[in-house]
């Protein structure tokens, strides 16, 4: 096992992986910017190393720095939270060239899976349901027009080097084909350098389920089950949950050991997601992450399972801890994001924190680097806390949810707690009936 393990992030996620380090006996290096020299991972890590200035691309970004900061401390493995070089292929690439273990996928399937023609054609392989669309880029409007007449409008057309929901296109009648496949080209050659595009059947009223896996590297993984996360903003989830009000034992089981075999055929390593749109009981694969979600404390709750810890012994060659025939969903567990934006546009909120408390008891889980006088600077992703509630079935979670938020104070900027306050109070969303446009239509509404 590592002696030492050096976080590249920051913010709660970087506490998450310090504090599965602590209960394994591994000691932690954080890194930090010079914006970041009071946060809480700086205070809570073994060892801290300055990597940089504020400027993420400066800092948290920054290869030669991280890596730099391994040698100086003695770390022998990285672990890269979510975001910032998570899913950087060449990182891996060159933290394994400094004998440093990267705690993660390979570099090979981290690769495969950034590009998005290539994981679909993978996935579909690897018997995994994907959208029904074109089989790789479409180079031509001609082409474009077959393959839309083919799979039957409405169409999105899509940009292969796309991500965070730009670069996508609608075209609901063969009429509106020619400026959508026009405007997604041009827009995926400004935002991406890029301009191939690619097409897929447009789903109405999806929900958006995905599938954590877990692969040991030696051709045996698991799934923990699904979390749906339907509801969104702008493509970016603001809530959770697991297991998914619309899912069925039986579809979990059956999707469930689809994403599970097709990981072990490829001997993945690490945790993974499998994100699916799912309509009238079909699922369709849209993208894999191959890092740690966001949302994985919904699933560590239902599974009563430590993700990092696995993470962790996987990557120093150890078995699994969990084996499928174990893993069965108890209860039901809720997220909620909390950012420091003002409402209604979310408009990000940075500034100093003049009172914190965190709600407590039974079956509430906050994962959070705020503290008292602490000042969230202006430069980094707007998410502050993550609150996770549990309970014996959906309604007890919901109740949890409702009296943990009654709880929490976080004085001195603004948050979007009032947001989850309003949405507890709809008849939709106790009874689970949305899908991934329900936000969107429900704020055009709720906060004109
Ligand atoms: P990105 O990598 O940019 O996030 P995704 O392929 O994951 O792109 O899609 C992001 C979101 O766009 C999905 O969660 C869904 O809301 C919407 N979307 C993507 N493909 C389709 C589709 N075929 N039909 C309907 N909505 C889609």
């Amino acid at each position: 096992m590592f002696e030492k393990i050096l976080i590249a992030n920051r913010g709660e996620i970087a506490l998450r992986v310090i504090r599965a380090c602590r209960e394994m006996g591994i000691k932690s290096v954080a890194v930090h910017s010079t914006a970041d020299a009071d946060a809480m991972h700086v205070r809570m890590a073994d060892e801290s190393v300055c990597i940089g200035p504020p400027a993420g691309t400066e800092s948290y970004l920054s290869m030669p720095a991280i890596i730099s900061a391994c040698e100086i401390t003695g770390a022998q493995a990285i672990h890269p939270g979510y975001g910032f070089l998570s899913e950087n292929a060449a990182f891996v690439q060159i933290v394994e060239d400094h004998q440093i273990t990267f705690i993660g996928p390979s570099a090979e399937h981290i690769r495969i899976m950034g590009d998005k023609i290539t994981a679909k054609e993978t996935a579909k392989n690897l018997g995994i349901p994907v959208v029904p669309g074109s089989d790789g880029g479409v180079a031509t409007l001609e082409d474009a027009e077959k393959v839309s007449e083919e799979i039957g409008y409405p169409v999105i057309i899509k940009a292969t080097a796309g991500g965070g929901g730009r670069g996508m296109k609608l075209a609901t009648t063969a009429g509106e084909l020619e400026t959508a496949f026009r405007t997604a080209r041009s827009e995926a050659k400004a935002a991406f350098g890029n301009d191939e595009v690619y097409i897929e059947k447009y789903l109405g009223r999806p929900r958006h389920i995905e599938i954590q896996v877990f692969g040991d590297g030696k051709g045996n993984a698991v799934h923990l089950g699904e979390r749906d996360c339907s509801l969104q903003r702008r493509h970016q989830k603001v809530f959770e949950e697991a297991p998914g009000p619309a899912i069925t034992a039986e579809e979990r089981a059956r999707i469930g050991k689809v994403c599970a075999d097709a990981v072990a055929q490829i001997n993945y390593i690490g945790a993974g997601t499998v994100e699916f749109l799912y309509e009238d009981g079909e699922f369709y694969f849209i993208e894999m992450n191959t890092r740690l979600q966001v949302e994985h404390p919904v699933t560590e709750a239902v599974f009563g399972v430590d993700l990092v810890r696995e993470q962790i012994r996987v990557a120093a060659g150890l078995p699994m801890e969990f084996r499928q025939e174990d893993l069965e969903v108890q209860g039901h567990a809720i997220e909620i994001r909390i950012n420091a934006e003002k409402l209604p546009n979310f408009a990000p909120s940075p500034g100093k924190i003049t009172q914190y408390h965190a709600p407590g008891g039974l079956g509430v889980r906050m994962d959070s680097a705020l503290y008292d006088g602490y000042s969230i600077p202006p430069y980094y992703d707007s998410l502050i806390g993550k609150l996770i509630v549990e309970g014996r079935d959906r309604p007890e979670a919901l109740a949890r949810l409702r009296r943990a938020l009654a709880e929490i104070i976080i004085d001195g900027i603004d948050t979007t707690i009032p947001l989850f306050d309003a949405l507890l109070a709809e008849p939709d969303i106790q009874t689970g009936d949305y899908n991934i446009h329900w936000l969107e239509k429900w704020l055009e509404q709720a906060l004109e």
